[in-house]
């Protein structure tokens, strides 16, 4: 259910941001607050019994979820930013992309070490942003509770990749 409607609000861009990728544009979804009220509680359903202390959302439209499944399950949400946005002391985590590096930063005090951190973003792709924000929080000292995403684009085989971190991989529309 919750699926199809996802499905059915998602725009395809095509040769955005460049020639030949088809991009998921996922702003239709955030029209519609039904749907996004949705999305966190399916969420919320699907990751009963797994102990989460914060969630971290990856910039930027991790943000957008994120924060509001953080508030609904009463704990902190941590925003994981791109080089130079955050103003505090950062630890930081330097990725490969296709061509060239990304940075991701966290605030040094964004949780206490051993916290179980569940790791969101609007859309898993290769898997190497989250996989990233998977070694960042573990090296702080974070145990990586799952990830959830709002959608997935299963031909890339993202979750082959993350798996070997937490099996809690939830994905609401594939
Ligand atoms: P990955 O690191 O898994 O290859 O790529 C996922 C990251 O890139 C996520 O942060 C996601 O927001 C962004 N991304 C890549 N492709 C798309 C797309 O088609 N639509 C959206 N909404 N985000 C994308």
């Amino acid at each position: 259910m919750i699926e199809q409607q996802i499905k059915a609000a998602i725009r395809d861009i095509p040769d955005f941001p460049k020639p030949g990728i088809i991009f998921k544009d996922i702003t239709p979804i955030l029209k519609d607050h039904n749907l996004c009220e949705g999305i966190v509680d399916a969420f919320i359903e699907q990751i009963k019994g797994i102990k989460v202390d914060a969630v971290a959302g990856i910039e930027s439209r991790g943000f957008l979820f994120g924060l509001t499944l953080a508030n609904k399950l009463g704990v902190p949400f941590v925003p994981v930013r791109k080089a130079g946005k955050l103003p505090y002391t950062i630890k930081q985590k330097v990725y490969e992309l296709e061509y060239g590096t990304a940075t991701i930063e966290l605030h040094t005090d964004a949780f206490e070490p051993g916290s179980h951190i569940l790791i969101h973003d609007d859309l898993l792709a290769t898997g190497g942003t989250v996989t990233a924000a998977s070694e960042l929080i573990q090296e702080m000292g974070g145990v990586v509770a799952g990830y959830t995403f709002v959608v997935g684009l299963g031909f890339l085989n993202g979750k082959e990749r993350i798996t070997p971190v937490s099996d809690n991989v939830i994905v609401l529309a594939e």
